[in-house]
């Protein structure tokens, strides 16, 4: 089998992935390449992440094997927990690991970006923890959109930066966080929030999320005896929730891999953030990959009913399992969301983030053999949903 888990030197997952990016930048990328895995593979770095993630965040999330869904749908269900972690979702394993690796590359100050604010919040809530200034951009519409996140970014004593030009939305925040890493760079590290972003972003959220993957096989392995499901099933917006789940099985044969992109209205309907399906090879945010994009390379607006799903590309880690056949992809639509997020919500008591239950839609989409052990990734709790939902 390949080696689909990390990238070539030059960060790429086969023909994805890269870092184009402008060259006032090359002196942060580098610093960040030459650095990463020494840093984060340190006994003295793992030691204080490890503590962190058990003590702070709440790990290791239960693998709960939920019998009245898998009842339903005749299989052997597990849902991966992600909605109990601090704040509410996966993000937080990786803004923690990025403003520990800033600290130790002696930054001061982090920017981000972020779309729905989920993001922002476990940026914030990480700078808070460990002193350090914290700056979100954000787009001027999702700000109006998200108030509640962006209240919490405030009270945890970020600085919510609006971004004003173009559709003032999540890719015009990127733009606005590139400008300020660039005047910026030798006190500032940018933490980007999904395996996004020119190498070594991709690789470095993929490691911090790793241990989503490196729980469940333990977890298996205590339940049923062995360590590897029959499949894996996750959401995929930028894609770091999934390469988390993903990554500690992706190099074995036996485990079938299941993405759900956001279909929106429809992929033919003209308001989808299917990238697989509508994607094709193309540079967005620093990284070569799928991009859904006109003739002449200009970003097509996407369109998700869950923000987190709201991403015109995806990363370059699931680029390559879509191109190599390792994971199969599936078109999920809002309404094929809503309907599974009740289902789950009266069949379990557990109200998902509408993300998640893009990935909980596959059981509608996909027969399973009676005895397959299927796990699902939860990557978020629904609270920030509910006016959505209602
Ligand atoms: C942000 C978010 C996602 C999508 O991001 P990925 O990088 O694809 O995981 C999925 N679920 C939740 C709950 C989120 O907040």
């Amino acid at each position: 089998m390949k080696n689909y888990k990390n990238p070539d030197e030059n960060g790429y997952y086969g023909e994805f992935g890269g870092a184009f990016v402008p060259e006032m930048l090359f002196p942060n990328v580098e610093e960040l390449q030459n650095n990463y895995l020494n840093i984060i593979e340190s006994s003295e770095f793992q030691e204080e992440f490890q503590d962190l993630l058990k003590n702070y965040v709440g790990r290791a999330t239960p693998l709960y094997f939920a019998k009245n869904l898998s009842e339903k749908y005749e299989t052997q269900i597990y849902l991966k927990r992600e909605d109990l972690n601090h704040t509410g979702a996966h993000k937080i394993n990786n803004a923690l690991g990025q403003a520990l690796l800033a600290k130790k590359l002696g930054k001061k100050r982090i920017i981000a970006e972020t779309g729905a604010g989920q993001h922002g919040v476990a940026t914030a809530t990480a700078c808070a923890l460990l002193g350090l200034e914290c700056i979100v951009y954000m787009g001027e519409i999702d700000i109006a959109r998200q108030a509640p996140n962006v209240a919490r970014m405030k009270m945890l004593g970020a600085t919510v930066i609006p971004a004003t030009s173009g559709s003032k939305t999540l890719k015009d925040a990127v733009n606005e966080a590139l400008r300020d890493w660039i005047n910026n760079s030798t006190t500032t590290h940018y933490i980007i929030g999904s395996v996004v972003g020119p190498h070594p972003f991709p690789d470095l959220v993929a490691r911090f999320q790793s241990v989503i993957s490196e729980e469940i096989k333990a977890q298996l392995k205590e339940k049923i005896g062995r360590e590897n499901p029959d499949y894996l099933i996750a959401c995929v917006g930028g894609g770091s929730n999934a390469a988390g789940t993903f990554y500690h099985f992706v190099n074995e044969e036996n485990v079938k891999l299941i993405a759900a992109e956001a279909g929106g209205f429809g992929v033919d309907s003209g308001k989808s953030a299917a990238t697989t399906f509508l994607g094709t090879l193309g540079v967005l945010h620093g990284s070569k990959s799928l991009v859904m994009q006109t003739e002449d390379g200009q970003v097509i607006e996407p369109h998700s009913i869950s923000a987190g799903l709201d991403y015109p590309g995806i990363g370059p880690f699931h680029a390559n399992l879509f191109k190599e056949k390792r994971a199969k992809f599936f078109s999920i639509n809002d309404d094929e969301a809503l309907k599974s997020a009740l289902e789950l919500t009266r069949l379990e008591g557990i109200i998902p983030a509408l993300e998640s239950a893009h990935a909980l839609a596959i059981l509608e989409k996909k027969a399973f053999g009676k005895d397959d052990v299927v796990v699902i990734c939860l990557s978020g709790r629904g609270d920030k949903d509910m006016e959505t939902y209602l």
